[in-house]
């Protein structure tokens, strides 16, 4: 049995990266970026009015304009060549003609269909955006590495960006076993549970971006186990496996996976919840043993599995960790490393009750998970832990 911190140092050095594929923007939400993208153009292209009124040829000396045309959005400026007295009725986003040094707001304007003049103090440079205020021509836009979000694809649209180089995203199967497992809308008859995990996990990994999931269903029994592991890793490069991975005369998983060929890189941590964690790899692919408990299999997902698939497109977890101090003092026993449902707020954690493996309950009150190194016993107020800050 190893530590948490062994288990942790063993993810991070069986890292595997995805490739990277083209992808339309709009179909990008999500990836990340593969590349570094640099702005083909000034944004905006052009001196662009920011205001609905009259752009002027400003000279200060001069307190009527005549007003000589319109130029409307999407026009092209160059039609209007404006000397001194001269002005233009313009709109919000139309293209400031050279020879306008300043734009004043309708609101600011007496005017009639010939001549204009201004019931406030005007200036030269008003609501003219520059062209390239925003972003100049060949500055980098998106560092490679970023999640793209729905700002950056407004942005790479606004900028003439229809395809971008992302990190493809790893296929990933969930098997569940469990004899006793029903699934939802059947009736529960004696000793059955209805099925949580493949809801569960399905809903943790498209939470971070995790979207492309396939269920596999198996009772519990070693041929029929190894038959749909085996398949499960053909079909995906990530396997995570619900229950089945402890040591009762029911448990397959470790059986199977051992047959098919799966190099072991872990199983079994010293830690509390989610002792019989296993993690092995069959060349590239990686599949993960997670205990059937629901609490603990959300346990091991966090600190576990989002670290290695963060790790594929070169992130790190979006789980960050900060250091808090306890509320109350809290007792363990020696030796085991524990992850305990908390809530953190102004730097203080306040454990939650129901604790218990195979609970859910805590993880709706909590948004951190305190890391109870196993060599402490009691851990004091005053003692800093690590808490990992569920998003
Ligand atoms: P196991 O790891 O298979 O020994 O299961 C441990 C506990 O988790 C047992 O109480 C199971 O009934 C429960 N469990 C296992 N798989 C699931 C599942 N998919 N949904 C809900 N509970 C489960
Ligand atoms: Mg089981």
């Amino acid at each position: 049995m190893i530590s948490i911190n062994e288990a942790i140092a063993l993810i991070e050095q069986n890292k595997e990266l995805t490739n990277s594929i083209s992808l339309d923007i709009e179909k990008s939400l999500d990836y990340i970026l593969a590349e570094n993208i640099y702005c083909p153009i000034n944004m905006p292209p052009f001196n662009q009015s920011a205001m609905d009124g009259f752009a002027i040829n400003y000279n200060k000396n001069v307190s009527k304009y005549r007003i000589i045309g319109t130029l409307q959005a999407g026009k092209d400026p160059s039609t209007f060549q404006l000397k001194k007295g001269e002005a233009i009725r313009i709109f919000t986003g139309a293209a400031v003609p050279e020879s306008c040094t300043s734009v004043i707001q309708q609101e600011w304007c007496d005017f009639n269909s010939k001549t204009l003049s201004f019931n406030k103090k005007i200036a030269n440079n008003l609501n003219i955006r520059p062209s390239g205020e925003q972003l100049k021509k060949n500055m980098l836009v998106l560092e490679k590495g970023a999640l793209i979000c729905a700002p950056s694809i407004g942005l790479l649209a606004g900028i003439g960006i229809s395809k971008i180089k992302v990190f493809e995203k790893p296929r990933i199967g969930i098997v569940i076993t469990g004899d006793e497992l029903v699934p939802l809308k059947s009736k529960l008859t004696p000793g059955k549970i209805f099925e949580s995990n493949s809801y569960l996990l399905n809903a943790a990994l498209n939470q971070y971006g995790y979207s492309s999931v396939t269920t596999y269903k198996v009772k519990d029994d070693f041929v029929a186990t190894k038959n749909i592991v085996d398949k499960a890793l053909s079909e995906n490069s990530i396997v995570l496996v619900s229950g089945g991975i402890s040591v009762g005369d029911y448990d397959y998983v470790y059986k199977a996976i051992s047959e098919i060929g799966v190099n072991d890189v872990f199983y079994k941590i010293n830690q509390k919840p989610g002792k019989p964690l296993y993690f092995g790899k069959l060349n590239t692919k990686a599949i993960f043993g997670l205990p059937g408990n629901p609490g603990s299999a959300l346990t091991c997902f966090y600190i576990y599995v989002l670290p290695y698939l963060s790790q594929l497109n070169q992130r790190d977890s979006p789980i960050k960790k900060v250091s808090v101090c306890l509320e109350k003092e809290y007792t363990k026993k020696i030796g085991r490393g524990e992850f305990l449902k908390a809530v953190v707020s102004n730097g203080k954690a306040k454990i939650c009750k129901d604790q218990n493996s195979s609970m859910l309950t805590a993880f709706i009150a909590a948004n951190a998970l305190l890391y109870i190194p196993g060599e402490l016993e009691t851990v004091g107020k005053e003692r800093a832990v690590t808490a990992y800050l569920l998003l």
